[in-house]
Formats: C-alpha cells, structure tokens, sequence
C-alpha cells in the first residue's frame, strides 16, 4: 500500500515537470468553430480557435475564414499580428495606404499600434490563420466597421 502511494505521488510529479516539456497536439476541431462577431467583422466570418494561448505561447491563433466581401473592422494589435494566407485572395490595408493583395501562401506581418483591417476581396473568400500577440492580456483594439466605400479602395 505504501509503495503504491509512493509510484502514485512518482507519477504526478512526473506528469507536472515533463508536462512543461510536452509536445501539444490540439487535434483539429479541440474548440468549436464561431461565427465572429458583427460588432467587429462586417459579413460572414467564422472563426477556428487553435493552440490556447499561454505563459509559452503568448498570442490568440486562430483560422478565419472570411466569405467574399466579409472584413475586420478597423483594429490596431498592441503586440503586433501575423497572418498567414491559407485559402483565396484577399485584402489588408494600412490606414492612408492603398489596399494590398494577399493570396494564399502569403505570410503578412502587422506591427503592433498600426491601424488595419484585413479579409476577402469583393468577390473571392479568403482563409488566414491569425496569430495575434497578447500584451496586457489584450491583443486587439477594435474601432469602427470598414464602410463599402472604404472595401471598395473609393
Ligand atoms: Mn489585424
């Protein structure tokens, strides 16, 4: 019996120091989808949720999905955003900037405090993974929505 206790206790600590060792795999699918909120996202947008952030890995990542005409609002990101085009054609622009052409395969880098905002084009979907890095336990700043005009590059 006491030996038994004695492994039992073995075993927890064990599992706690090689825990912080452990390669995670968050099989597909660990958090359910979402659609994004119209607050901050004009048209159909839906949201994977991947790896949990944490103390190691400091940043929400995600895949979104954004149908033809869906965008962000304009945000600004306090640590900075990288995305990476997985599916489709898209736009991001920079505040007083044109829009850019982002297509899949194309990794986008935002510096934190730049106002954005980023999705499909008018007529193609666009999927990006998000890594968006947390300071302050906050990784984004929303603002106002993206008018048509301002879509439309008018
Ligand atoms: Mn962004």
């Amino acid at each position: 019996m006491k030996n038994t206790l004695i492994a039992a206790s073995l075993a927890v600590a064990g599992a706690t120091a090689a825990s912080a060792q452990e390669i995670g795999v968050y099989p597909a699918g660990s958090a359910p989808s979402m659609l994004a909120s119209p607050e901050n996202f004009t048209g159909h947008v839906v949201v994977n949720p991947l790896l949990p952030s944490s103390v190691d890995t400091p940043a929400a990542s995600g895949l979104v999905s954004f149908a033809p005409a869906a965008r962000t609002a304009w945000h600004t990101h306090p640590a900075g955003q990288m995305l990476i085009v997985t599916a489709g054609k898209g736009w991001v622009q920079r505040e007083g900037e044109q829009r850019q052409d982002i297509s899949a395969g194309d990794t986008v880098w935002i510096p934190a405090g730049v106002k954005h905002w980023h999705g499909a084009t008018d007529v193609t979907a666009m999927s990006h993974v998000a890594l968006t890095y947390i300071l302050d336990g906050k990784n984004a700043d929303w603002m106002e929505l993206v008018t048509d005009d301002q879509f439309a590059g008018r």
